[in-house]
This record gives C-alpha cells, sequence and structure tokens, in this order.
C-alpha cells in the first residue's frame, strides 16, 4: 500500500532514494530540500563530485555490496538512457608504493590492487605493462567505468522523481521529526529518509559527531583527454591527489583534487588550483596540445565540494525520533555516486519494514 513518506535532502543520496520509492514501490514521495539542483554551495556536495565509479569498499564489506549493485544500475543508464548525462570511459588507476599509508593512498588501498575483487564486475579490467605506465609510477591497473556530468544527471533525477508523482520542495528543517509536517499531501508522513550529506552533524535529532569533512577542491576546463585516469598520490602532500575525469555530454573534463580532513575552506586555494593543473599536464600531456603547459587549459571553473564522510562509513539504518520512524542514507563520503542506488534499495526495504511497523503499532 502507498504510504506518505519525506526525504530531507536532494542530493545524489535523497534523489536517487526518492527515484526507487515513488518508481519502483509507488509511495508518495515529498522531497523537501536546502538545496536543490542547479545550485552551488559548500553545502551541498553532489554538484562538485566527477563524478565517476572507482570501487573502495573492502572485499565482504556492505559497501562492496552498495558498489556492486550501483555499477549495474550505472552501466544501464550509460548504455541505454543518455539523456542521463552519463557515459562509459577508458580509466586507468597508477600506484606509487611510497603513497601506502598517505591519506589519499588509504582512500585508494582497494582501487590500485592488481588483483582487486571488483575486476570481475567492471569491464575489461587488466594490470598495465611497464611499457604503459607514466614515469615515477610503480604499477596500474585499467578498467572500463562511467563519468557521470552532474550538471546533467541531477537534474535528470529530479525530473524522474516528478514523472513517478514526487513532489520537490525547498524547506529548512532545524530537527528531523520536523520534516513529519511536511508532506505535500497535508497528513503527517508515515516515514521520514535523512539524506542531508554532512548536516548530519548538526541537524536536530541526528547530530551525529562521527561526521566530518574531506575537502576537495577541482578545476574543469574544456580539454578533452579522451580517457580517465587517477594516482595513488603526489609529491605535494599526501593529502593532495591527481586524477582526471572527463564528463559525458560536454560537461567538461575535472581535474583533482585533494582530501583535506577536517577542512571547512569553501574559497579556492589559488596555489593549489595551479598543482592541480601541473599534474594533470604531466600525467596526461594529451590535455593539452604538444610542447604546452597549463597555460594551454581552458578553464571553465574551480571549485570546492565538502565529502560527507563518516568514522564508521555509510549509515543506512532506521530509528524511530519523537515518534517519526526515521531512515538514515547519509555518510558517503567520496562515493556517493557509485554506491547511490545499493544504498537507496536498502533504504527502500528499511522504508517497507518502517511504515509495516507503524501501521501494526
Ligand atoms: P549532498 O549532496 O550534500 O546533499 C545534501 C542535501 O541535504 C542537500 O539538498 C541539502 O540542501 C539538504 N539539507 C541538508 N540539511 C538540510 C536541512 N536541515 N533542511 C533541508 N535540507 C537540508 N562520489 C562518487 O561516487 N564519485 C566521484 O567521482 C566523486 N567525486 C567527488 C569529488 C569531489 C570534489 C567531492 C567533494 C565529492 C565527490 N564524490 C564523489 C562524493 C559525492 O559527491 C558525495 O558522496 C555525495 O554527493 C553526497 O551526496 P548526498 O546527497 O548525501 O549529500
Amino acid at each position: 500500500m502507498p504510504s506518505n513518506i519525506v526525504v530531507l535532502g536532494a542530493g545524489v543520496s535523497g534523489l536517487t532514494t526518492a527515484l526507487l520509492l515513488a518508481r519502483d514501490q509507488g509511495h508518495n514521495v515529498t522531497i523537501i530540500a536546502k538545496h536543490m539542483p542547479g545550485d552551488y554551495d559548500i553545502e551541498y556536495a553532489s554538484p562538485w563530485a566527477g563524478a565517476n565509479s572507482l570501487p573502495v569498499g573492502k572485499p565482504n564489506s556492505k559497501q562492496q555490496t552498495y558498489e556492486t549493485v550501483t555499477w549495474r544500475e550505472l552501466e544501464r543508464l550509460a548504455r541505454d538512457v543518455p539523456e542521463s548525462g552519463i557515459h562509459f570511459q577508458n580509466n586507468y588507476i597508477y600506484r606509487r608504493t611510497k603513497d601506502a599509508s598517505s591519506p589519499v593512498g588509504d582512500w585508494f588501498r582497494e582501487l590500485v590492487r592488481e588483483d582487486a575483487w571488483f575486476k570481475d564486475v567492471l569491464p575489461d579490467f587488466r594490470v598495465l605493462p611497464k611499457s604503459e605506465l607514466p614515469p615515477g609510477m610503480d604499477g596500474g591497473t585499467a578498467f572500463t567505468s562511467v563519468c557521470i556530468n552532474t550538471a546533467l544527471y541531477l537534474p535528470w533525477l529530479a525530473s524522474q522523481c516528478l514523472k513517478h508523482g514526487a513532489t520537490i520542495r525547498r524547506g529548512v528543517v532545524a530537527h528531523v521529526a520536523d520534516a513529519a509536517a511536511l508532506h505535500a499531501s497535508g497528513a503527517r508522513a508515515d516515514a521520514v529518509v535523512n539524506a542531508t550529506g554532512l548536516s548530519s552533524l548538526t541537524l536536530g535529532g541526528v547530530e551525529d559527531k562521527s561526521m566530518y569533512p574531506a575537502r576537495g577542491q577541482i578545476t574543469i576546463v574544456r580539454n578533452d583527454p579522451g580517457l580517465m585516469a587517477s594516482t595513488s598520490g603526489t609529491d605535494d602532500g599526501g593529502d593532495e591527489a591527481c586524477y582526471i575525469m572527463h564528463r559525458a555530454a560536454g560537461g567538461g573534463t575535472v581535474l583533482g583534487g585533494c582530501l583535506q580532513v577536517g577542512n571547512w575552506e569553501s574559497q579556492v586555494d589559488p596555489s593549489l588550483a595551479v598543482r592541480i593543473m601541473k599534474r594533470a599536464v604531466e600525467l596526461c600531456p594529451a590535455l593539452v596540445p604538444e610542447g604546452k603547459g597549463i597555460e594551454a587549459l581552458d578553464v571553465v571553473r574551480h571549485g570546492v565540494g565538502l565529502r560527507p564522510m563518516r568514522k564508521e562509513g555509510i549509515r543506512v539504518e532506521r530509528e524511530v525520533v519523537r515518534r517519526v520512524q526515521v531512515v538514515h542514507n547519509y555518510g558517503h563520503a567520496g562515493y556517493g555516486y557509485q554506491t547511490a542506488f545499493g544504498c537507496s534499495e536498502e533504504v527502500v526495504r528499511l522504508v517497507g519494514e518502517a511504515v509495516g511497523v507503524k501501521a501494526r503499532l
């Protein structure tokens, strides 16, 4: 039976969950959020992502399941749904042994393995021979992944929610239980999904102190390298990264980046921007005409986003807060896109439990 559900948050987590609740379960969904697709804000992580799917979950972890389930759907969208703004890309991961204990090296631990668990999930996995490694790299792998143009994909998700009957409204709540009063029907919601990302640190009724930011700075350029590539670290500090992602459908190429733990700074660091561009051109000279440097990069914009990190990993859980059935879906760190469908399927199951429990009370 359809229930009234409020989804709090319109990032990739909230929109994906809302879509599955409305499309697959037929629930009456209202999405309430402070920030919507089209906004660029430091409190809204989703628009800043590359975004691609580079699995980083540990074998036999929940995250591994989330990433595997999500890959199947991203692959389908890239193949069959061009208007979602996702395309396939050849992807190269390069490893330096010396990065093993840095923050970025830690993030990439599963990704750089030659026996990676996802070698049978993502297509065309192979270990790179020495002849294919750029200078300074000790090893590497290549496989096919996707790159998502977030400027198209987030509005597409929102449109899909509307198509399946959801209502979308701007709103800010101070306490998660207050969201139950905001369902478009005027009736009290049967359940609230909390998909507020990093704001779950301060949102009343949640106040999850294990949340913290990991700052990511990017540069988007018009240049097209024709591939995606990442390294396990850089020589510019353990929290600086080098990655290149060519977005689908005119979205430009995202050059990154960094993983600055505990850093809330919303403004672009210009010297970091120069290092990001230099490293990208060094790793992938095909970004610019032969013999040229970063002066040949055609910059669309620089940007900063805060990854919603959580010490215990992603939280997909149900609890009752002030007599409201709440299902949490937050703490997706640097992998909210590549886990979105797996997490949302689990949320849908928990919402089913929640509304069933409510009916029996
Ligand atoms: P958000 O996108 O932050 O959305 C939170 C939503 O909640 C917003 O709508 C906000 O307005 C709303 N909200 C919050 N508080 C309230 C309130 N009190 N009342 C009402 N509304 C509220 N992931 C990948 O999978 N692949 C990548 O390649 C990738 N690259 C990244 C690169 C960078 C530079 C960054 C910063 C992140 C990257 N990520 C990547 C991570 C990904 O962007 C995040 O995990 C994901 O966007 C988190 O989405 P979310 O919906 O949980 O949170």
